[in-house]
């Protein structure tokens, strides 16, 4: 089966290939793409669906693509969407810290990252959601991972996301739950 995954970013497309090696799997790169896309939605899943027709129509094969981010309850849902941007300078550390800045004092630290997978034919999109719920630490713990990793303890956990090994991490992640659902669909 051939499908186009809507990134630029060819370790997505090897994370995915590790995973499932029997799949055809196409990026932006095999069609010249380098551009932006501006993801104007208003939830996880209206981005992740922005992506993903933009990329059925610039290829015109079915086509996937992920959006994700972290929801804090003590920040009415922020950054949710808005997680890569929160800060203004799209820096990982800027980002922390104002989130830090922000729950300063707060008492109420739960939170979870959400990854949204759309997968589009033309036709009817289909969604698959991972979630993993957690807390908010009060400081950065770790230097594994990306994002928001060393301020985000799972929950049943006593370590951020940024000091469990990646494998650990990989394992139990909210895109590898949305990815384990994606799966099984397509080998229906
Ligand atoms: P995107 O879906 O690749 O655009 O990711 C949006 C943003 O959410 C990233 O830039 C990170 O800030 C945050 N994020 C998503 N998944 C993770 C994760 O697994 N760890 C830490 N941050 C994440």
């Amino acid at each position: 089966m051939e499908l186009l995954l809507a990134t630029q970013n060819e370790h997505k497309k090897d994370e995915i290939l590790s995973m499932l090696p029997d799949l055809k799997l196409k990026t932006f790169k095999d069609f010249n793409f380098s551009g932006e896309i501006e993801e104007t939605g208003s939830t996880f899943e209206e981005n992740a669906l922005i992506k993903a027709e933009f990329g059925y129509n610039l290829s015109q094969i079915t086509c996937f693509s992920d959006d994700s981010g972290l929801v804090i309850d003590s920040l009415d849902g922020a950054p949710g969407i808005y997680s890569a941007r929160y800060s203004g300078t799209g820096s990982f550390a800027d980002n922390i810290a104002k989130v830090l800045k922000n729950m300063a004092g707060q008492p109420h630290r739960k939170a979870c990252f959400i990854c949204v997978i759309c997968l589009f034919d033309g036709k009817e999109p289909r969604f698959f959601e991972g979630k993993i719920h957690g807390t908010i630490a009060e400081e950065i713990k770790g230097s594994h991972g990306f994002g928001y990793d060393p301020i985000f303890i799972p929950n049943g956990y006593d370590q951020s996301f940024a000091q469990l090994p990646a494998e650990e991490k990989n394992r139990i992640s909210h895109r590898s739950i949305a990815l384990q659902k994606f799966f099984e669909f397509l080998q229906k």
